[in-house]
């Protein structure tokens, strides 16, 4: 089984807050080395930052990926999406998506109770730790549970990035909700799904997201399958610490990469 360079977790103009275009994005790729990537710009349905809740005009989007397809042959480009959930509009949004030709379906949470962790003063305002990574957690298991048409799980402790929490305590590890996150995890495995490895974490913090306990948790629960995503909305960030998150997972005894081709997976070594 072949290894591959692929970023599956990334933004251009086309999300309200990228900064790169499809074309800065696929040749700052391919002089990376990079051989596939996933677009995967937002949706974020109901986002109290109403800027923010500005989905891409999806028929134009599918028309320059197919251009930048012939424009770069020696780049496999992928159709994804991700999915900012949000359990008042959640019916809507599941029909929305099948109604278009995606390869791959990331789905995410911003909003915890209406609120997006990102704003650290609403978020985290008149709570313990404790509160707001439990009420985060427990959230994001009530987002996954109630999802089966789903390619990967993006961001698990994304309340951790932004955090208004620092060193040792910034980190949203397993034991801060294990029920939550073990019912996260099963579900994901269960349903023969993958786990996001996302390195924008790095940044911010001293390990990707999620925390290692929770990838430790995951593979001890028999997961096998993982994509990988800078989650970058610029170029000075694609495919940025991919390859030192996959040693990473590696060492702890992770499997397999997955990329998606309509919704199919197809897996290489990591
Ligand atoms: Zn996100
Ligand atoms: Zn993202």
């Amino acid at each position: 089984m072949e290894q591959r360079r692929m970023d599956y977790h990334l933004h251009t103009l086309h999300s309200m807050d990228g900064r790169q275009s499809m074309e800065e994005l696929c040749s700052d790729m391919v002089r990376r080395g990079v051989q596939e990537i996933c677009l995967t710009e937002h949706i974020e349905p109901g986002h109290p930052r109403q800027e923010l809740d500005i989905p891409p005009i999806w028929d134009v989007w599918f028309h320059e990926l197919e251009a930048m397809r012939s424009r770069f042959p020696q780049l496999t480009i992928r159709a994804g999406v991700e999915i900012g959930d949000n359990p008042l509009l959640r019916e809507t949004i599941k029909r929305g998506l099948d109604d278009q030709p995606y390869d791959f379906r990331l789905l995410s949470l911003h909003l915890v109770n209406g609120v997006d962790c990102y704003d650290i003063e609403q978020y985290f305002g008149g709570k313990t730790r404790a509160q707001a990574y439990r009420e985060y957690a427990e959230a994001k298991a009530e987002s996954i549970l109630n999802w089966t048409e789903f390619d990967s799980v993006a961001h698990i402790g994304y309340a951790a990035k932004y955090s208004a929490y620092t060193g040792d305590d910034q980190p949203l590890r397993y034991e801060d909700a294990p029920d939550a996150f073990d019912a996260i995890l099963r579900h994901i495995i269960h349903l023969d799904k993958c786990l996001e490895i996302n390195t924008s974490g790095y940044t911010k913090m001293t390990d990707a997201l999620p925390h290692t306990s929770i990838v430790k948790r995951y593979i001890e629960l028999g997961g096998e399958c993982f994509t990988f995503g800078s989650d970058s909305h610029d170029t000075d960030r694609n495919y940025m610490d991919v390859e030192r998150a996959k040693e990473h997972v590696r060492s702890l005894g992770g499997k397999y990469q997955a990329a998606f081709c309509r919704r199919k997976k197809i897996l290489y070594r990591i």
